[in-house]
């Protein structure tokens, strides 16, 4: 049994009545398993990083930074150690784990970046009264909870993790029952470093440890990303005590293809948005919308293409794409599959588990998927393709448009002036012109609608973490 919590600067055994089992998705079974945090432990966690966060906080910005940048230089010591691990618990394909890594290291890297610019923020203000002076201090929000979910384990910490210290928060950090193995790197490069105990902190845990951060009223802020069901409970937690909360949530995102597009460039794009860490990602493009002049050409090739995927155990095959990363993952997929059956849906690739061991489906297709087909509107989470045409610009953007989510799309289309035209129109927070969907430090991630509340990355992903405080001062 390991210990698996990172409490105050010291790793302790999980005191909780659940037992984690971490899984290697590829064959369905486990390799780890450790006690989750009890509700004291977390407790304890929430008041390391008060206690942590007078002096933190005091720390210079060129302090913080060198920090940041240990985080970034540690994380690339360890590739092999990091991407195996991603590989084995999160089923991902080798090239897909080392994104994550060198996403992971160019965020800590930027906020250090970031981090140093922070003394040109506090400035004066001009007034326009006289005989006043006022000037900005942008301070840390305090103490954070950070919970997030198991897809992207290293990134979706990092996203966080990165401005939360660089703003000068201290942290509790709950990494996903799924994935709880790989964050605690986090915990190590922290000791590592020397980083002063309290400010990072780590607990693993499933649902109970999770409410235990998300209601603890030690906090002065919450981010959390994950599902909307138990996001809409975080944000009930958050307004009990009126505190601010980030949510990135789900959704259920559009590709849009115009007729003018070079169709075997159309399919690339459309296999990455929907196949890319098989298909479990907040991002998916997972409705296809295709104009009519195009669709008899490219759905043929989206078949085919689909079809040639290598689906297998990355540690093991040459794959394009692994299994699902647990079995209630597979499971949910599989039932989307039964339910296109019954609505005796159009399948063009795929719509069914893998007849083999571990939690494979294969990549899949649904065409003219009506609007009201729960496929069309719920978010799926798998490598689940589902395609619509359309006529017009403008019945695109309505499409599109329609749905509770709005987290990101894609616009595929030759005519550059109406690509941005459309892109201005999608109500998202992020959209992707004729491109796999490149994510860079320096732009935001976050959604509209029901993908959630405020914006990770970039300058706004360290505003999350800051407050906004003006001293002014009368000069008569
Ligand atoms: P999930 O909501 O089931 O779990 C997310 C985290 O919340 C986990 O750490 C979990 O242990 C914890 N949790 C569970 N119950 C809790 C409770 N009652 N109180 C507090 N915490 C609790 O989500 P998941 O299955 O891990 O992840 C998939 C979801 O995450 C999808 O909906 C996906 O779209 C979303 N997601 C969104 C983004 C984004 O940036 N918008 C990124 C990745 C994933």
């Amino acid at each position: 049994m390991n210990t698996s919590h990172y409490i105050g600067g010291r790793w302790v055994e999980g005191q909780g009545s659940d037992c984690i089992n971490v899984n290697e998705p590829a064959l369905g079974l486990p390799f780890a398993e450790l006690m989750a945090a009890s509700v004291a432990q977390v407790d304890q966690a929430v008041n390391a990083a008060r206690q942590a966060l007078t002096t933190w906080k005091r720390v210079s910005s060129q302090a913080r930074a060198a920090y940041l940048r240990g985080f970034a230089e540690q994380l690339g010591q360890r590739r092999e150690e990091l991407i195996a691990l991603q590989m084995r618990n999160n089923g991902k394909p080798r090239h897909e784990a080392e994104i994550d890594l060198d996403d992971a290291i160019a965020t800590f890297a930027y906020y250090a970046d970031l981090t140093e610019q922070l003394p040109s923020k506090n400035r004066e203000v001009p007034l326009a009264a006289p005989g006043f002076t006022a000037r900005t201090r942008l301070e840390p929000v305090g103490v954070v909870g950070l919970i997030v979910p198991w897809n992207f384990p290293l990134v979706t910490s990092a996203w966080k993790l990165a401005p939360a210290l660089a703003a000068g928060c201290t942290v509790v950090l709950k990494p996903s029952e799924v994935t709880p193995l790989i964050e605690l790197a986090y915990g190590q490069i922290a000791d590592s470093l020397g980083l002063p105990a309290g400010v990072l902190n780590i607990v693993n845990g499933k649902a109970e440890t999770g409410a235990a951060l998300s209601s603890h009223n030690g906090l002065d802020k919450l981010s959390f990303t994950g599902s909307n069901s138990v996001g809409s409970l975080v944000m009930r937690s958050a307004s009990a005590q009126c505190r601010p909360v980030t949510l990135e949530l789900g959704g259920k995102s559009a590709i849009v293809v115009f007729d003018d597009c070079d169709p075997d460039q159309a399919v690339q794009w459309i296999v990455a948005g929907i196949t890319w860490n098989a298909g479990q990602m907040c991002s998916a493009t997972s409705r296809l919308l295709v104009q009519e002049g195009i669709a008899d050409t490219l759905l043929p090739r989206l078949q085919a293409a689909l079809q040639k995927l290598r689906v297998g155990n990355p540690l093991a095959e040459d794959v394009d794409m692994g299994p699902l990363t647990s079995q209630a993952q597979w499971l949910k997929v599989a039932s989307y599959f039964a339910t296109a059956r019954e609505e005796g849906l159009h399948c063009l690739a795929g719509g069914q588990a893998l007849d083999r061991e571990g939690w494979f489906v294969s990549p899949t297709l649904y065409t003219d998927v009506p609007k009201d087909s729960r496929l069309w509107s719920e978010e799926i989470f798998g490598p689940v393709l589902c395609a619509r045409r359309f006529a017009t610009e403008e019945q695109a953007i309505a499409e599109a448009n329609d749905s509770r989510f709005g987290l990101v799309a894609t616009v595929c289309c030759a005519d550059l002036a109406r690509a941005e035209r459309v892109a201005d129109a999608l109500e998202v927070g992020h959209v992707w012109i004729n491109s796999i969907q490149a994510v860079f430090v320096e732009t935001s991630w976050g959604g509209t609608k029901g993908s959630g509340i405020g914006r990770e990355l970039g300058p706004w992903g360290l505003s999350a973490y800051q407050s906004v405080k003006h001293v002014t001062r009368c000069l008569g």
